[in-house]
């Protein structure tokens, strides 16, 4: 039996096969959880319908999480089917490309900096506020999805990195809140992986590259790293972490230099 056997996860941010909620769903259906997917638009529900089905999931809804009434709906109609809620995934994020491009300076205007932050930040409080009467008298868990950026300056990641500090302080404020209601969140700092909205991230493939030959792993983490260590932090198994932001990226954050594969000079 799955360490997640008899729990009911919300995804909310699968948009491809590639997206990190892709692959934690996938690791918590391996665990045993029963699963329901939100997609953001029409154009997107036809990509993640058939992936959510493959996994069994009945609910599959729509959720611009910049819009009330769809995070209302969303939410009802996990009240309707379930009654309940144990678990909620939120792996969304979202900045216009000129905004993580080049200057921070001179690309950060304040619709692109309050757009990041909406989308990026404040969806968590909200979507935890909306899933805490499900979860009241279970053991609730909410996992989110962070990036170095969020403490320290990346190149190009400008407004999104701030945004991700936001997020990081949203993990801590709501645990506090939510632990004495039996609820914990906890935050992921994902190592770079490649899917669709890294691709809007000047030099992405740089990134990638730089790490897989810094981390102390010597290579990427993949959706399976991430996927594992979300099923678990969500799982009964990590009752006592909450407000806690877990690095998953092969220890490259922990690094102060590196000659990478070259042998040091003696
Ligand atoms: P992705 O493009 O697959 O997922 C991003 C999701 O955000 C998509 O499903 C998109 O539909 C959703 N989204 C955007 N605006 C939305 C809105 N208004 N309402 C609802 N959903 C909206 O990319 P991903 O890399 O899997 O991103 C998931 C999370 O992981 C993000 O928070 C991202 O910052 C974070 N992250 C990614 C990396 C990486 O290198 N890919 C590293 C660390 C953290």
């Amino acid at each position: 039996m799955g360490f997640l056997a008899g729990k009911r996860a919300l995804i909310v941010g699968v948009a491809t096969e590639r997206s990190i909620a892709w692959g934690i769903a996938q690791a918590m259906h391996r665990e045993g959880a029963e699963l329901a997917f939100t997609y953001l638009n029409e154009r997107m529900k036809d990509r993640v319908t058939p992936l959510a089905e493959s996994l069994g999931s009945k609910i599959i809804v729509p959720l611009d999480v910049t819009k009330d009434e769809e995070i209302d709906a969303a939410f009802e109609r996990v009240k309707s089917d379930w009654g309940n809620l144990d678990i909620l995934v939120h792996a969304v994020a979202y900045a216009p490309r000129e905004a993580i491009s080049g200057s921070f300076i001179d690309n950060t205007s304040r619709e692109y900096f309050r757009m990041a932050h909406d989308i990026s930040s404040y969806s968590l409080t909200a979507l935890t506020r909306a899933a805490m009467p499900l979860m009241a008298g279970r053991a609730g868990a909410v996992v989110t999805l962070s990036y170095l950026g969020a403490v320290r300056s990346i190149p190009n990641y400008n407004v999104m990195g701030v945004a991700k500090a936001s997020l990081e302080a949203n993990v801590r404020f709501l645990a506090a809140d939510a632990g004495p209601r039996g609820v914990r969140v906890n935050g992921i700092s994902a190592g770079p992986i490649k899917t669709l909205s890294a691709a809007g991230i000047a030099g992405f493939r740089k990134i990638l590259g730089e790490v897989a030959e810094i981390a102390p792993i010597r290579r990427n983490v993949t959706l399976e790293d991430v996927g594992n260590t979300a099923a678990f932090l969500c799982s009964d198994l990590a009752a006592g972490i909450t407000g806690e932001i877990i690095y998953v990226d092969g220890g490259f954050s922990h690094v102060g230099m590196s000659f990478g594969n070259e042998a040091p000079e003696g």
